[in-house]
């Protein structure tokens, strides 16, 4: 939608688009409109007498995560063309518009050319050499002065794998847990929710497994716009007969498809969820032989569902009694049902109980572990679930080992340094083995009293490395703490919003980086498959990989030796396939060993011989494998495990594929077992029953021992599956058909959450005010994640009289994320060239407000946000919805001339989260973006 068309030079008609994304001319006619900044550096090759040398490169999308194949064709060096993958069982041949221009990563015009600093409030070019010793000399001065925790390193889910985990070995070798990246932004309380539950915190199901649903709801998740392929594979589920159930406030693209659309006022899911339970429980529709075996603590959920009467429900969420029946009976009746959810769920300050509700709903069902069933949880960019896996997470070393000493140790010896080293590198062991600061909060960390922050000093120095500020909640705030910094420090392929907003006059630095089609690497699509991207182009310009910037910091701090122990530097780049190789000799928890580059590599070129419905492939090399083995891979790479298609299937062996629910939390709990119930294990299991994770005086128990070789014998001696850097723990259990992780029971009742069963407490801004006194939040934190964290306090001032519209935020199908990136992509920009705001037309006619006008959104942190306004019946009377992927614009003005010469993004606008009002995750500290309150003005 653009509510306004472009007239200036910029403006780019669809023909053009389309031979500018290739799709209708061949390399020649492209050549001819390649910017000269393009063509100049091959002009060595355009000698009459040298042919043109054609390469193709397969690649991925960069942008969202399910991860579709794109074949890059590159002519001497230049990126000509992009075809449609065909092969690619993810997307066979297609793309949305996002995927069908990601050749402008090789053209760029946009980007950062060279490194800058902000000199008297004017960017300059200075060399690398000057940035890296420049920056390095004040990183160590502060490290002197303050200790290493004044310094956060915001890393970026669009790191690949290796870089991601690199980045998190670098921080720890600068000794700091101060990282972390989107994931805590998106979906931490997805991990958090579904890993405590079910012994995971990823997407149990693959994006093609929607072809076996029978019935899916999609809740707080819009597919059609913000994943738009994996809405390719649930359309053909619903011709082959499916039922669509959207759950949204909002009538998104995804709810004009539905069967059923539920318009549910915001922050109410968990009374919507137990009001669907109540229905199941009270119609027998659960499923109650799969509650026996195979969970824990349902019956406490049924207690708390029984309360949830449909009057109730239907007074607190807005939806109308008959229709919390009909989904809950669509549901329970077209078996297997799966379930979808996105943002619209996890961004709450209830965020975690939200998503372990739903994870409760698929269980009474009998829907997880089954084709077709699943908790499907589409991440945003294409490696989040990677960089969650392995990547800079403040409160887990690779592969959620956590910060305690033993995981600490594990890590020393893999990397190949002593523990007394690295634990010398920290302000102490108890920094150490503390969680830490996070992305959402790491300004309340510079703007908090000293006392009042859990470590030595506040915040001085900040890295922005490929992460955009505009996606976090709370920007003036933000804008403050940038100001008071000693040093900010923007890596990126575009210069972000951060280069604009800040306000300062020195301080900050911005880094070229190369995009991920300028590096290889392999990145983790949403459904855990790996993909491995080969490199497209050389880096542009000065441009540099993340990889090689960080080992060039390592070098000027004095830790590269240590950094790329066992990893080769060829020309200042650490080798991407020794750092995967590292991956795989260490994260043995989430099965991230199997997946060699050599295997993943052979998927890639291989990637038509898999199923497009199972992603097995059925002939090939690749023969017996799922496609881009999906985690856990268990074992080493020879053992030659095919990946996980399916979480917790236990219809099939282990050793292909299968999986029960992992033992993570003893084996009894209040008198009552934790283990699988018998018969509930493994096909070809030699356990019968349930069973705890497996270790070195298990095996022996068993009589399993001796089949470890001598070697194996020694390494895993006092270890467990997950510390046997042999792999023979794993080896031995899986060739008796069981699961190194133990068989037990999915959790209901997570008794070490502030809810251990999943409670509604109204929203912290909430024009209900006759429900905070019934359903209030929780009570203030002195110290959560090293800050005061405020709840009661917040939500006890009543904001609604001032501020009377609900607001919400989500995707478009044209950007992504904070946007720099694809508001910069010229055929993006055209298909949406304002920020807006939805607004029902009752509202509209309130406000004297008509399409396309300007308006003010005013909210209860003093933000004014000026964008157009536009008018539909999308959203209901009483609530705004806006775009949380513009910036550019602060408070009404445009920040162009702030931006670096060229560097400012061809569409900008005003940043949604710059009104955003204050709310956490009570586990997490996941943001809340999805209900807060505003005004409007008309403009
Ligand atoms: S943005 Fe997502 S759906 Fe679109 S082409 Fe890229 S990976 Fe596929």
């Amino acid at each position: 939608m653009s509510l306004v068309k472009s007239s200036n030079d910029k403006g780019l008609k669809r023909r053009k688009f389309l031979v500018g994304a290739g799709v209708a001319a061949g390399a020649g006619a492209l050549a001819r409109q390649l910017p000269l900044n393009v063509i100049e550096p091959v002009q060595a090759a355009d000698a009459a007498a040298e042919p043109v040398k054609t390469e193709l490169k397969r690649t991925v999308c960069s942008h969202c995560s399910v991860g579709c194949s794109v074949n890059a064709i590159v002519s001497n060096g230049v990126w000509t063309r992009q075809e449609a993958a065909f092969e690619s069982p993810i997307n066979m041949g297609a793309h949305c518009a996002k995927g069908a221009s990601v050749r402008e990563h090789g053209f760029g015009e946009h980007r950062l050319r060279y490194p800058m600093k902000l000199v008297n409030g004017k960017y300059t070019r200075i060399s690398w050499d000057q940035a890296i010793n420049e920056i390095g000399d004040k990183l160590l001065q502060l490290r002197q002065q303050s200790g290493p925790d004044s310094l956060m390193i915001i890393g970026s889910s669009k790191h690949n794998n290796e870089q991601a985990y690199l980045l998190r070995k670098f921080s720890s070798m600068w000794g700091s847990n101060n990282c972390d990246h989107q994931a805590r932004i998106c979906h931490s309380t997805t991990v958090a929710g579904v890993a405590q539950t079910f012994g995971y915190g990823a997407m149990t199901n693959s994006f093609n497994d929607l072809h076996y649903s029978k019935a899916v709801m999609f809740i707080g998740s819009n597919p059609a716009e913000a994943h738009p392929i994996s809405m390719l594979h649930f359309l053909h589920a619903k011709e082959l007969g499916a039922k669509m159930i959207v759950v949204d406030p909002r009538f998104t693209r995804t709810a004009r498809f539905a069967h059923h659309y539920v318009r549910v006022r915001p922050g109410t899911d968990i009374p919507l969820v137990w009001g669907i339970l109540w229905h199941i429980f009270n119609n027998g529709w659960e499923d109650k032989e799969y509650i026996a075996a195979r969970t824990y603590g349902m019956d406490d959920v049924r207690k708390e569902v029984a309360k949830w009467t449909p009057d109730k429900v239907s007074d607190i969420t807005g939806v109308p009694e008959a229709s919390v029946r009909m989904a809950a009976e669509m549901l329970a009746k077209n078996r297997p049902s799966s379930v979808v959810w996105c943002m619209g769920i996890t961004q709450h300050h209830v965020g975690t109980a939200n998503v372990r509700a739903l994870s409760i709903l698929q269980l009474a069902l009998g829907n997880i572990g089954v084709p077709g069933g699943g908790a499907n949880i589409y991440r945003g960019h294409d490696n989040v679930q990677g960089a969650t896996d392995v990547g800079p997470n403040g409160d887990s070393l690779p592969g959620y080992y956590g910060l305690a000493e033993g995981a600490w140790k594990h890590f020393s010896n893999v990397w190949g340094v002593d523990y007394n080293w690295i634990l010398s590198r920290f302000g102490s062991k108890e920094l150490m083995e503390k969680p830490g600061i996070t992305v959402s909060r790491w300004f309340d960390a510079v703007n908090e009293q000293n006392q009042f922050v859990d470590q030595p000093a506040n915040l001085k120095a900040v890295f922005y490395w490929g992460h955009a500020p505009n996606s976090q909640t709370r920007l003036p705030d933000m804008k403050a703490a940038m100001q008071k910094l000693d040093m900010l420090v923007v890596i990126d392929p575009y210069p972000s919003m951060t280069a604009a907003m800040h306000g300062r006059t020195d301080g900050v630095y911005l880094l070229p980086a190369a995009s991920q089609f300028e590096t290889q690497g392999s990145c983790t699509s949403s459904n855990r498959s790996i993909q491995w991207r080969e490199r497209v182009i050389a880096p542009l310009f000065e441009c540099k990989t993340d990889h090689e910037i960080m080992y060039l910091f390592a070098r000027k701090l004095g830790f590269h030796n240590e950094l790329c122990k066992n990893i080769k530097v060829v020309q200042n780049e650490p080798v991407i396939e020794d750092i995967l190789r590292e991956i795989n000799r260490s994260c043995w928890t989430i099965g991230y060993t199997g997946c060699s580059p050599e295997r993943l590599k052979l998927h890639m070129e291989n990637k038509h011989t898999f199923n497009p419905t199972t992603m097995l492939a059925e002939s090939g090399p690749c023969k017996g494998d799922y496609y881009g083995l999906p985690w856990p891979c268990w074992g080493t790479p020879e053992m030659k495990h095919p990946g996980t298609p399916i979480l917790y299937d236990i219809n099939k062996p282990v050793a292909k594929g299968g999986l029960p629910f992992r033992a993570n939390w003893g084996v009894e709990h209040n008198g009552q077992t934790l283990l699988a119930a018998d018969g509930s294990t493994n096909r070809d299991s030699e356990l019968d029953t349930g069973y705890p994770e497996f270790d070195h005086v298990f095996l022996k128990k068993l009589g399993w021992w001796s089949e470890l070789t001598p070697q194996e014998q020694a390494m895993a001696e006092g270890k467990n599956w997950k510390t046997d850097n042999s792999g023979g723990i794993i080896r031995v259990v899986i060739a008796h058909g069981c699961a190194p992780f133990g068989n037990a029971r999915a959790r209901c009742n997570v008794w070490n959450f502030p809810d251990p069963v999943p409670t509604h407490r109204e929203p912290l801004m909430s024009p209900r005010r006759d429900l905070v006194a019934k359903y209030p939040t929780y009570d203030d934190k002195a110290n959560f994640l090293r800050l005061p964290t405020l709840y009661k306090s917040v939500q006890e001032v009543d904001f609604s009289k001032d501020f009377p519209m609900i607001m919400t935020s989500g995707r478009l199908v044209e950007y992504e994320g904070g946007g720099e990136e694809t508001r910069s992509n010229p055929w993006l920009a055209e298909l949406q060239q304002n920020m807006f705001v939805e607004v029902n037309p009752k509202d509209a006619v309130q406000s004297g407000l008509k399409l396309g006008d300007y308006v003010w959104i005013e909210t209860p942190t003093g933000a004014r946000l000026k964008m157009m306004a536009m008018v539909t019946e999308r959203v209901p009377v009483g609530m705004v919805w806006a775009p949380f992927h513009f910036g550019g614009w602060w408070m009404g003005e445009d920040l162009e001339r702030h931006y670096p010469e060229d560097g400012a993004p061809t569409v900008r606008g005003e940043a949604i989260n710059t009104g955003w009002t204050y709310g956490y995750d009570a586990v997490t500290m996941m943001q809340e973006t999805k209900v807060s309150l505003c005004r409007l003005v008309r403009a």
